[in-house]
């Protein structure tokens, strides 16, 4: 054990963008509590106070400085040296620093740093009687400038004060400014039971001459819900199925024929235990073959179209892992759009799956971060999105990866800029865990693999129930122009479709991958196009707020009423976003229900969750939405998808536009159709001909891939070569075209990579920032850690030259 030996040093790593870390000295009563993995608060440079980790125990004075003292022990964070070895393997692969992985893995909860806000909790008079006069100060400050710092305090009374902070946030008297905002306590909700005692009063209820037809209809549908399984049964779930008032309830309830009672959200899902469905022929044959895969130590990528069940294979999957004691982790793309995936493994596994994403307080994530580093049985299922690889797990022996082709699972900003699915497969080799990739549309790079033999590939090419894959339909828009038989940006064909789901009252869902109402404000006098003025981009129309809205910066402005160059008054909107689509689908269909789903409106919970509901118990006719209504939704009576234009997916200038644009195409076509009925899904264009529709329209995805991997060979790209995509930017355009110049003419000496560029990328200008990138082309058969090293010390070098210091620099790695 290492504190028999008593290491008199301690490296740590800073939360910064620093290359190495930094070597403290343990003061002699804080040993017996350092490990590695321990946090720890230290003072780096004449003033901050950081919250580090230990990453090494040693015994040699560092020689070119003195160390510092260790400050504080904030206690262990990580237990399993694997899990920093993933940081530094990250850091090293996506070219960053290993404090800006830090960064991002840990929860910030307790993250004393100079920058936290500190904040009283607690009234004076209940202040302990025993808090030493200097305690009495800091927390007197606190109370009467909420603003304040660990900063602040530091600079006033010196170091000793970060570790009074740190024992008062210990005792509870002093909070954190982000932990107070937490108020996210365990929900109630209201459940109904019915009375048993009041058989007679039932029994007239039931009584089919009875005059309370409303309350006959809710008594029974509280029976057929009893009676297909529901433990509990909501209110809305009554009134849902009986389609009765509120009046009928409460005239019930006053009876006491029902009864309401309150209990934790929770509860709902603690009927844990629940039998996993029973595979079907094909599905099985899919999850032995999953099982051979892993048998034979690859990592298995299960290409099955949408509704053929891979869920349920993962559930499988998931069952055997929990009874084996390991930890499984499953990632999910973006967890917020999955509440209906959440729920049906809630339903498989109660209580016993973890929830882990960026939407959740940091207090509920710290939370899930402890209980996965104790190994807690409640947290041996993990589901998460892709920050979820950071967990400290120690047992680690699965990885699922649903929907791996999806583009969420890269973070752009800030650093580290990582893939999170390459990222999680190298976390497995690391636990010797097993990974499983599964998608209706694979990546170009993982079906890759699989042709090389890398990885095993299952197979399942039937929807459950022998359910058959929706009718693709292209329209061709100009054609339907001619015919004048577009009506707005609704094609005739179309318009006939939703009508005809309206009156079966089938549902219809309706893509357009453009939020806002109208993407362009252009004056018709002069041409004058409305931009944003900081970034060089047009700025969106948002009609209902009445605002113009820039998608790059956030900024906003109201519309203003005449040109802002010339003085007309004739402004005309330019192409189209959801909101007016959703305007032209209520002119056309006046009677029908329409909900709109994008970042907009999913910004609150509430509303979200409420759509999901609706959209579940046929309350709304038509959704529109973003790419958000594309993904993981599973809705049954959907049977009819339009794509307004599938052309700016077709056409955005980079190299993987057409994969994502089939994988977009191909899932939000899997929308429909998903019981009974053939799914018709229809696709407004301009360019029938293009060759990824057609593979759309067959649902043939090799003959995509073999089309798709061509051109990617031709022209090399990945998964031919591999790409790291630099980014220089800077205020200055004239300084940042000089940097990027002369930095592409370095790199050209890095033996055998292709260097292209510098070029603008398609918005040049954001937040006041020029951007300039270079394309640096890396053949798989060179050392692609070696290369990267030398690319890093050509921009070190480079960018410490005092012309360029200035000079703002990031790397995406297999861009
Ligand atoms: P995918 O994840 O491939 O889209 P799902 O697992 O969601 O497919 O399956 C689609 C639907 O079919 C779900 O409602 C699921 O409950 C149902 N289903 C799939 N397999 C089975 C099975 N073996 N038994 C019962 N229901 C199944
Ligand atoms: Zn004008
Ligand atoms: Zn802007």
């Amino acid at each position: 054990m290492s504190h028999l030996v008593g290491f008199r040093f301690a490296e740590v790593l800073l939360p910064r963008p620093l290359a190495n870390g930094f070597t403290y000295e343990i003061p002699t009563e804080l040993s017996p509590h350092i490990r590695i993995g321990t946090r720890v608060l230290v003072q780096f440079g004449p003033r901050k106070i950081y919250s580090a980790i230990v990453i090494r125990l040693h015994n040699n004075a560092p020689d070119n400085y003195e160390p510092k003292q260790i400050l504080e022990v904030l206690g262990p964070v990580i237990d399993d040296v694997r899990n920093l070895q993933f940081w530094q393997w990250m850091a090293e692969y996506y070219m960053c620093t290993p404090g800006e992985v830090m960064n991002v893995a840990l929860p910030s909860r307790l993250k004393l740093e100079s920058e936290t806000q500190l904040q009283c909790l607690i009234e004076e008079e209940y202040w302990d009687e025993n808090l030493e006069a200097e305690d009495r100060e800091i927390l007197t400050i606190t109370r009467n400038s909420p603003e304040t710092t660990l900063n602040d305090l530091v600079k006033q009374y010196g170091t000793a004060a970060a570790k009074r902070a740190k024992k008062l946030v210990d005792i509870g008297v002093l909070g954190i400014k982000e932990s107070i905002k937490y108020h996210s306590l365990e929900k109630w909700i209201k459940v109904v039971h019915i009375n048993a005692h009041k058989k007679k009063e039932i029994e007239a209820i039931l009584h089919p001459k009875t005059k309370a037809k409303a309350q006959q209809n809710i008594v029974l549908a509280y029976y057929q819900l009893q009676a297909e399984g529901h433990l509990f049964i909501t209110r809305e779930m009554l009134l849902n199925r009986s389609t009765s008032t509120i009046a009928a309830l409460d005239a019930l309830v006053r009876k006491n024929i029902l009864e309401i009672r309150e209990i934790k959200e929770s509860a709902l899902f603690s009927r844990s235990g629940v039998q996993a469905a029973k595979l079907t022929e094909a599905q099985q044959e899919a999850y032995e073959k999953i099982l051979k895969t892993f048998a034979e130590n690859k990592i298995a990528l299960l290409h099955g179209i949408t509704s053929s069940g891979k869920t349920e294979l993962y559930v499988h999957l998931m069952k055997e892992i929990e009874k084996s004691g390991g930890q499984c982790l499953m990632l999910v793309p973006e967890i917020a759009l999955t509440t209906q995936l959440i729920n049906r493994l809630r339903h498989f596994f109660g209580e016993r799956v973890s929830l882990y994403h960026s939407r959740m307080t940091d207090r509920e994530r710290s939370d899930v971060w402890e209980s996965v580093r104790k190994n807690d049985p409640g947290s041996q299922l993990v589901v998460g999105a892709r920050s979820a690889i950071f967990l400290p797990f120690s047992n680690l022996k699965l990885i699922i990866i649903d929907e791996e082709h999806d583009s969420s699972y890269r973070q752009d900003a800030p650093n580290p800029r990582y893939q999170g699915r390459d990222s999680a497969i190298y976390l497995a080799t690391l636990f010797g865990a097993h990974v499983l990739l599964g998608t209706a549309t694979p990546s170009v790079e993982s079906y890759f693999n699989t042709l090389q033999g890398k990885y095993g590939l299952i197979e399942l090419h039937q929807r459950y129930e022998g359910l058959q894959l929706p009718e693709v339909h292209l329209i061709n828009i100009r054609e339907e122009k001619k015919k004048n038989r577009m009506k707005g940006n609704f094609s005739q064909t179309l318009i006939e479709a939703i009508d005809d789901a309206l009156r079966r009252k089938k549902q219809t869902i309706i893509f357009q991958n453009r939020r806002g109402y109208s993407p362009k404000l252009i004056c018709e006098d002069c041409g004058t196009v409305q931009m944003c003025d900081r970034c060089d981009i047009s700025l969106t129309i948002h009609k209902a707020v009445h605002r113009l809205k820039c998608h790059y910066c956030g900024r906003e402005k109201s519309i203003p009423p005449a040109c802002v160059v010339c003085g007309s008054i004739y402004l005309k909107m330019l192409g189209a976003g959801t909101e007016q689509i959703e305007d032209e689908l209520s002119s056309l269909f006046p009677g029908a229900r329409i909900e709109r789903l994008d970042l907009d409106t999913a910004q609150s919970k509430k509303r979200y969750n409420k759509m999901l509901t609706d959209m579940e118990s046929g309350q709304i006719d038509i959704l529109v939405g973003t790419q958000m209504v594309t993904k993981g939704l599973n809705f049954t009576k959907v049977e009819v998808v339009g794509v307004v234009n599938a052309d700016n997916l077709l056409y955005f200038p980079e190299y993987r536009a057409h994969e994502r644009a089939f994988q977009l195409l191909e899932q939000v076509a899997g929308r429909s159709g998903r019981s009974g009925q053939v799914g018709k899904v229809f696709i407004q264009t301009y360019n029938t001909g293009h060759p990824v529709l057609t593979f759309v329209k067959t649902h043939d995805y090799k003959a995509f891939y073999e089309w798709q991997s061509q051109e990617r060979k031709t022209f090399l790209y990945p998964p031919f070569v591999r790409m790291i995509h630099l980014m220089l930017r800077h205020k200055d355009l004239k300084l940042l075209q000089k940097a990027s110049i002369e930095l592409t003419s370095m790199l050209k000496s890095v033996s055998e990579i292709l260097v292209i560029g510098p070029e603008f990328p398609p918005v040049n200008r954001v937040n006041n920032y020029y951007r300039m990138g270079i394309f640096l082309k890396i053949p798989r058969n060179k050392s692609y850690l070696k290369t990267k090293r030398q690319i890093w010390s050509v921009c070190l070098d480079f960018f410490t030259h005092p012309e360029y210091k200035t000079v703002k620099f990031f790397f995406e790695v297999d861009a």
